[in-house]
């Protein structure tokens, strides 16, 4: 037997290929693409090895051999190969310890609040969140007497007064959803350590970040102290927009309670799903955010030169006002400066409802003529897509408080492909000439 491949001094992105290379969750060492496994329920030889199955199930921290040997598989939505082969790769991508599939993100975020608060706990969130993460903590955890408090996470100090001893969870996203504007991780670690640091051990807080826009390719937030990473891997880390997933990267202490939440709500994420993403996604996102951050800085230069434009958002762009925090903490691999696929523009215009209705003609222009971008909500994927948060991802959240976060009416967000930059720049230069 081959020693285990993370024992070798090989780079992330050809171990983000290769996985394990013999990896013990499954049994046919002799393929080199792991098979698609479609099978519900797993044949158990004996009661024995029944028993010893459910007694190991979400009990790794009491033998953490059951790591490193091949595991005794009971029923799909205990565990399988193929989620298992692709946790395990998740974790390298994100250089965690461990990591949990979902069905989707949204099951992946529903569950890391859920192994992590309970009646009379308060979560603390930056005011702008992803639409469904926003609607679930504002529409149904009330129900549940989880308390919400929204904070501006841009200034460290509205977070530190905002802390209770209730205070069981901070949770962001960066770069923020649609507005680009990126949060400094390493300032908002600082202040849920300093918090921390006055707790005693069971009564800790957890900090939880959301890293779907940049992917673990761009930034990896467990090595700046984040306590937990989520993803939507319906999008970058998919890559080609036919399957739905989510994912929670975090420490090995908490792998068993994630694998037992799951268990018993049952959002698992199905091994047809899990193989699309382990065998295609995965070990083409270096490669695919490569193309598409460097098209993303050609077209936001575009962008920025265009007199119909009033502001261009992208983190690569000396201009942007936070590049110089994307430059700190949104690194590749290799240590590159990598600030990702995604930029948001807004539209000039004198009052919020003429720069909507621009907006809506921009992108309905787009939606008819343009052949490389593509009206539809989602991102990270190899074709460009083109929406318009205020009125479709981000209605949730009413205008006047979309305006005061940093979402305009006249905003448009391009989530950048793998075409070719000149088709792009020609499509949005065909539409923008349409305004005048
Ligand atoms: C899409 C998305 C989610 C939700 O993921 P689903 O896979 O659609 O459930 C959460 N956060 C962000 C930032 C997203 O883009």
């Amino acid at each position: 037997m081959k020693k285990k491949v993370s024992e070798h001094p090989y780079t992330i992105e050809t171990r983000l290929i290769h996985g394990e290379a013999y990896t013990k969750k499954w049994d046919y060492n002799h393929h080199v693409v792991p098979p698609i496994s479609s099978s519900s329920t797993f044949r158990l030889d004996s009661t024995q090895r029944g028993a010893k199955g459910f007694v190991e199930f979400a009990h790794a921290d009491r033998d953490l051999s059951v790591f490193s040997r091949a595991p005794i598989y009971i029923y799909d939505r205990l565990g399988e190969p193929n989620k298992d082969i692709l946790e395990e790769n998740l974790a390298t991508a994100e250089n965690g310890e461990a990591a949990v599939t979902f069905s989707s993100g949204m099951a992946a975020i529903a569950a890391v609040f859920g192994i992590l608060t309970g009646s009379g706990d308060e979560i603390v969130a930056h005011w702008m969140l992803y639409g469904s993460t926003y609607s679930l903590v504002k529409n149904w955890f009330p129900r549940y007497r989880i308390g919400i408090h929204w904070v501006d996470f841009l200034d460290p100090d509205c977070l530190r007064r905002r802390l209770t001893p209730r205070t069981k969870v901070v949770y962001f996203e960066s770069p923020v959803n649609p507005s680009m504007q990126v949060i400094d991780i390493e300032k908002i670690v600082e202040v849920v350590k300093a918090e921390n640091r006055k707790r005693p051990p069971k009564n800790r807080m957890s900090l939880v970040i959301d890293n779907t826009f940049a992917t673990p390719f761009c930034q990896r937030p467990l090595e700046m102290g984040v306590d937990f990473v989520v993803h939507s891997l319906t999008k970058g880390i998919c890559g080609y927009g036919t399957d739905m997933g989510g994912a929670i990267i975090t420490a090995r202490k908490h792998y068993d309670h994630l694998l037992q939440y799951r268990k018993d709500f049952g959002g698992v994420l199905a091994p047809k799903s899990a193989w699309p993403i382990l065998v295609y996604g995965l070990p083409s996102l270096p490669v695919r955010m490569k193309r598409q951050q460097a098209t993303a800085l050609e077209v936001a230069k575009f962008l920025r030169t265009d007199r119909r434009i009033e502001s261009v958002h992208y983190p690569g762009l000396d201009t942007f006002p936070y590049y110089p925090i994307a430059k700190k903490q949104m690194h590749d691999y290799e240590g590159n400066f990598a600030p990702g696929s995604l930029l948001y523009f807004t539209l000039k215009g004198k009052d919020p409802g003429t720069r909507q209705h621009k907006a809506e003609r921009l992108i309905n222009f787009l939606a008819k003529n343009a052949y490389a971008i593509t009206l539809a909500v989602s991102l990270g994927n190899v074709r460009t897509l083109v929406e318009h948060p205020s009125s479709m991802t981000h209605s949730t959240i009413p205008v006047e408080k979309q305006l005061q976060r940093g979402v305009d009416p006249g905003g448009i967000r391009l989530s950048v492909g793998l075409e070719d930059p000149d088709d792009i720049i020609t499509d949005l230069s065909t539409g923008l000439g349409r305004l005048d």
